[in-house]
């Protein structure tokens, strides 16, 4: 069908973004047309090539059809306006995700929506709608209901909550009043830095009660490291505040929740949404209060995609929401006990409002360090008697322990003690680690699987064997050296393994997580997903058996990780006090390892995260590291090693005229730790600067000279590359 040359003249043009691949050479948005004009936000769908794709109507002012061939700029589809446009907030968030880690506005915007919307035709959306708005009205949900009728013409949410529906709140310790009362009064960023077990759930949940119950709309975004593993929170969100409509957003949700949620939060039918990272982009018109628990957890870093930084842009979008309002509008609280050095300095300086609760509820006294020297052990063990005998001494006064080992799987690599032969992983340069229960040899990079061979495959010696242990052998082992001891029943005593492995069945893990609160098992072994928030009520001893890696890994990061890694794993003891007072025990964390003077055992000993934070923010100042200068990480991937680090090379000279560029240090591209995942060979280059503006600059301007150099002939073999801003790991 050809159009009359004069029908664009009564047609409006709109500027609309798509999800184009980064860098495809589309702009930042492509022109249509439609009949009347549609305000930025509007979700569209669109004709692209052959294809019909979902589309945001985003802000061009000014566009105009000049300059456009009759018929070149396609009319717009369908409108989705059943729900309305996504707001200027929103809007500004995506397109400053987009420049800040270097994606194309598209990829971003349009993954920061739930998936099955893209597939969604106009009349699908209206039916699922108003399938929706029947559940909010008829469901059980009957509360909500009758106080939604106070809430005025455009049917936004439940007016305002009597305080008898806020269920069973405690009265606040002095210092959780004192903290909500400081948040409350600033419009700075708040850090609470509150000890494990001190509360600082309440302190949330006090926080989202006085501001949803001032401000009929007001909408409140808590984000948590692993949904998953923090089933109690959520359960204690949804007791306490289920008349104001809770929903959550994770990846273990199915595309149909996942949308459902998702459209409540952008109606404001929901007020309160629960999520990980991906939360962050949740459209929430009347946005008021975003909580980052456990803010320092590296999981609230993506690394797909744009590698954004969820916390980092809690902060950012608070400030987007506050604008054109009173200052502190929308407000941030970020919470830990082991806060990120970012977090931490941003405190001293100022830039945060910095809330301590250093008391446990209960006035729980934190465990008392242990320190087993492994030199002085018998060779070869795995477990220091003296803690065997602690975990029985325990067990049998029916006090729990748990033991923390960071390496799932039986053991990390079979080897033929006749030849040197190792379990390699065919595809990688990494082992495939030995996982004895169904006797595979598994790679937990490319997720290689095959069968344990019968003898050494180079050599024919039958005698392979384990080196080095996982949670499975951790937990077989422990078998045998507790089978004498008994629980306070008499009975033998009951290990639980919690690792991804173990928990892999869906709802396994709050069966199990279940059972331990419950005292049917008397001891926990798994990798970190132990340690983080649960508020395990009889555990009085926590251990960490092989924690040494930590302590001198290149990554400059790691003792960071491992100080919060063990405070945290040390909060999961002694969280009740009067437990631990009529058991008249003491609450302690073993730490096993061949280096006892180490400084940050001092500092983990005193308890004092100030002094390791502030010992650990002067080697970085020193070293001119972050939060001290600024990274970014190029990573490429190609079928050789050589190709992945020509691309980086050549791109780094083309790149010496650019903006920016005398301000930055580019390294010489090298091997990742990791060099071969899946036959894919993977090289890296780190970009460093003292001006975040400089590094900004450089990178956006850069990424031309990437994508050209990949067609020089030495980059052949290139597959894709990508730029990691403000990278956790190099
Ligand atoms: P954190 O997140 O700081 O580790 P939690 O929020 O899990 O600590 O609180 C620790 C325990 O104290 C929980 O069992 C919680 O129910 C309880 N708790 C918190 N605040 C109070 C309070 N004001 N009064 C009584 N119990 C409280
Ligand atoms: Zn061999
Ligand atoms: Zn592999």
């Amino acid at each position: 069908m050809t159009e009359p040359a004069d029908s664009t003249e009564h047609l409006i043009p709109l500027a609309v973004v798509v999800t184009t691949p980064a860098y495809s050479g589309l702009g930042p948005a492509l022109t249509y047309v439609h009949d009347r004009a549609l305000e930025p936000g509007t979700l569209v769908r669109v004709p692209l090539g052959k294809r019909e794709l979902l589309g945001l109507v985003w802000d061009a002012p000014g566009l105009s059809l000049e300059g456009l061939e009759p018929g070149q700029a396609r009319p717009v589809l369908q409108v989705l306006d059943a729900i309305p446009p996504l707001n200027a907030a929103w809007r500004g968030l995506a397109s400053f995700a987009a420049r800040y880690y270097q994606r194309s506005l598209g990829e971003v915007a349009l993954a920061a929506l739930p998936p099955q919307l893209r597939d969604l035709q106009a009349e699908q959306l209206a039916r699922k709608l108003k399938r929706l708005a029947k559940a909010a009205d008829g469901g059980p949900k009957a509360q909500g209901r009758r106080m939604k009728e106070a809430a005025g013409a455009d049917n936004l949410a439940p007016a305002s909550l009597s305080l008898g529906d806020a269920t069973t709140a405690p009265a606040l310790s002095p210092e959780q009043a004192e903290s909500l009362q400081r948040f409350q009064q600033t419009d700075r960023p708040a850090l609470l830095f509150g000890t494990t077990g001190s509360g600082k759930t309440e302190v949330y949940l006090r926080a989202v009660q006085d501001l949803l119950g001032q401000d009929p709309q007001a909408q409140a975004l808590i984000m948590v490291p692993e949904i998953n593993l923090t089933p109690q929170l959520e359960a204690r969100f949804r007791e306490r505040f289920a008349c104001w409509g809770v929903v959550s957003l994770h990846s273990g949700l199915t595309p149909a929740q996942r949308l459902d949620s998702w459209l409540q939060a952008h109606q404001g039918q929901a007020r309160i949404v629960l999520g990980t990272r991906m939360a962050i982009f949740a459209s929430l018109p009347r946005l008021r209060l975003i909580v980052v628990d456990e803010e320092h957890d590296p999981s609230y870093k993506s690394q797909e995609g744009a590698r954004y930084s969820a916390r980092d842009l809690a902060i950012y979008r608070a400030q987007l929401e506050s604008r054109g309002q009173a200052p502190g509008h929308c407000r941030v609280l970020l919470g830990s006990a082991t806060p990120s050095l970012e977090s931490w300095r941003a405190a001293e300086t100022g830039r945060y409002l910095r809330l301590d609760m250093p008391q446990r509820i209960g006035g729980g006294a934190l465990p008392r360090l242990r320190l087993v020297n492994m030199n002085h052990q018998p060779r070869q063990c795995v477990i220091a008697p003296p803690l065997v005998e602690a975990i029985a001494e325990r067990a049998v006064r029916g006090e729990q322990s748990m033991i923390l080992l960071n390496r799932r799987g039986y053991a990390p690599v079979l080897a033929c003690h006749a030849c040197g032969w190792k379990s390699d992983c065919p595809h990688c340069s990494a082992h495939a680690v030995f996982h004895k229960i169904d006797r595979t040899l598994r790679c937990h990079h490319c997720g290689h699987s095959s069968r344990v061979p019968y003898a050494c495959p180079d050599c024919g010696n039958l005698d392979i064997a384990p080196v080095g242990r996982g949670t499975e052998q951790l937990e077989e082992q422990l078998a045998g050296l507790l089978a004498d001891a008994r629980r306070a029943d008499g009975g033998p005593i009951r290990v639980l393994r919690l690792d991804a492995d173990s928990t892999r069945a869906k709802g396994s893990l709050e069966q199990q997580l279940g059972q331990m609160h419950e005292g049917e098992f008397d001891l926990l072994v798994g990798t970190q997903m132990i340690a983080k928030g649960h508020d395990f009520r009889r555990i009085t001893l926590v251990a960490a058996v092989n924690p040494d890696g930590g302590l001198f890994a290149s990554d400059y990061r790691a003792p960071e990780r491992l100080f919060a890694l063990l405070l945290q794993a040390a909060g999961r003891a002694g969280r009740d006090a009067e437990f631990v007072a009529a058991q008249g025990t003491a609450v302690e964390l073993w730490v096993q390892t061949w280096y006892p003077e180490h400084p940050l055992f001092a500092a983990l000993a005193q308890q004092d995260y100030p002094a390791f934070a502030a010992q650990q923010l002067q080697e970085r100042e020193a070293a001119l590291m972050p939060p001290y200068s600024f990274q970014a990480l190029v990573r490429a991937e190609a079928r050789t090693q050589e190709a992945a680090q020509a691309l980086l090379n050549l791109a780094a000279q083309a790149g010496e005229p650019l903006p920016g560029r005398q301000h930055l240090t580019l390294y010489p591209a090298v091997p990742m730790a990791i060099q071969r995942v899946a036959n894919v060979e993977r090289a890296q280059m780190l970009i460093e600067s003292d001006s975040r503006p400089a590094l900004q600059a450089f990178l956006t301007a850069w990424q031309e000279q990437l994508h050209l150099a990949r067609s020089q002939p030495e980059a052949k073999g290139v597959l894709r590359w990508a730029i990691d801003v403000d990278p956790l790991a190099i």
